[in-house]
Parts: C-alpha cells; sequence; structure tokens
C-alpha cells in the first residue's frame, strides 16, 4: 500500500453537499481494510517521537480516523461535537465552514491545563473547523502540539488560517 493507492481511491463528488463544492469522498479507503489500516498507520507514523497525552478529532469523520489513532498512540481522546450532543458542562466555538456556519462543543473538563493535544482530522479545507478545535483546547489551558490531516485541499488555504501551528497532511491536493 502506498499513500498514492490510498489517494486514488478517494472519489470526487461534484456538487456536493451543494452546488460548486468539489467533496472529497473518503468512504471507499474506509471499507478497504489495507488503505483504511494504512492510513492510520500512516498517520501515526508521522506523529513518532512526539509527547502527547491527547488526540482531539470534531464529529464526524475527525472521530473515524481520531479514535484509532490515539488506540495505536495508546492516547486518550477528546470528541469535539455539534451543539447539544454532549452532556453539560460544555464551551462552544461558532465558526465558518466551507459550506455555512456551524458550532463545535467540548467538555469542560476534557483537557487539564498544559495537556498536550493533537487535532485529527480527514481532511484540511478553510481550516475552520481545526480553527474551531484548537480555540477550544486553548480556552481549557491545552497545547495544540500540532494539527494532522489525511488529506489536505490547499487551494483552501487552511494554512493560513491556521499560521503559526505545525500542520502535516498526508495527501495534497
Ligand atoms: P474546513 O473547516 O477546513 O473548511 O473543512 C474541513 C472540515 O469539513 C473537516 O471536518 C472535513 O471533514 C469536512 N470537509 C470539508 N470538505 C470536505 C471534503 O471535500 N471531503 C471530506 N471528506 N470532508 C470535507
Amino acid at each position: 500500500m502506498t499513500l498514492d493507492a490510498v489517494k486514488s481511491l478517494i472519489r470526487e463528488i461534484p456538487d456536493f453537499p451543494k452546488k460548486g463544492i468539489d467533496f472529497k469522498d473518503i468512504t471507499p479507503v474506509l471499507r478497504d481494510k489495507e488503505a483504511f489500516n494504512y492510513s492510520i498507520n500512516m498517520l501515526a507514523k508521522a506523529l513518532e517521537g512526539k509527547n502527547i497525552d491527547l488526540i482531539a478529532g470534531s464529529e464526524a469523520r475527525g472521530f473515524i480516523f481520531g479514535a484509532p489513532l490515539a488506540y495505536k498512540m495508546g492516547v486518550g481522546f477528546i470528541p469535539v461535537r455539534k451543539p447539544r450532543k454532549l452532556p453539560p458542562t460544555t464551551i462552544k466555538y461558532e465558526y465558518e465552514l466551507e459550506y455555512g456556519i456551524d458550532a463545535l462543543e467540548m467538555q469542560k473538563d476534557a483537557i487539564q491545563k498544559g495537556q498536550r493535544i493533537i487535532i485529527v482530522d480527514d481532511l484540511l479545507a478553510t481550516g475552520g473547523t481545526a480553527y474551531a478545535v484548537l480555540k477550544l483546547i486553548e480556552q481549557l489551558g491545552g497545547i495544540v502540539d500540532s494539527l494532522l490531516f489525511l488529506i489536505e485541499l490547499t487551494s483552501l488555504n487552511g494554512r493560513k488560517k491556521l499560521d503559526g501551528y505545525d500542520i502535516i497532511s498526508l495527501i495534497k491536493y
């Protein structure tokens, strides 16, 4: 398996979920046991040598990659969710998505001050989602070690939005 082989499984769906959006569908990667396994292993490899306490992933595809990665790294996982999904007490951050406005919540007791966190998601587009997650982490006194993505859509300038942070992506468009 190679990252190019994983990339070849990613489907481009025009006009989803809205006209003008060219959606990268990762579900064929998930259902291919070798590609999914390899993707998680390569994400873990990118974190080698890092001293981290937790992985944070946002609903829903951040869970799919973040949870197995946390398991493999032997660290805990923090679910970051859409409003009113997590039991109280939560903190909230509103942000602009590639297709609309949304908000994310994290539990107030999810992080202890000074803990080092990796933010994981399937894809970096404008960076709005990852920015919301890092704001929630920092509000609780956590340290964002780096942000890790399987896919990066470079033309949408997510890196600029996340300027100053260490960003790692494995497959670029
Ligand atoms: P951003 O906030 O960086 O603009 O968008 C990234 C977030 O939206 C991620 O949580 C990602 O799962 C989702 N997303 C946006 N565009 C796509 C896409 O083309 N494919 C997939 N799989 N997710 C996307």
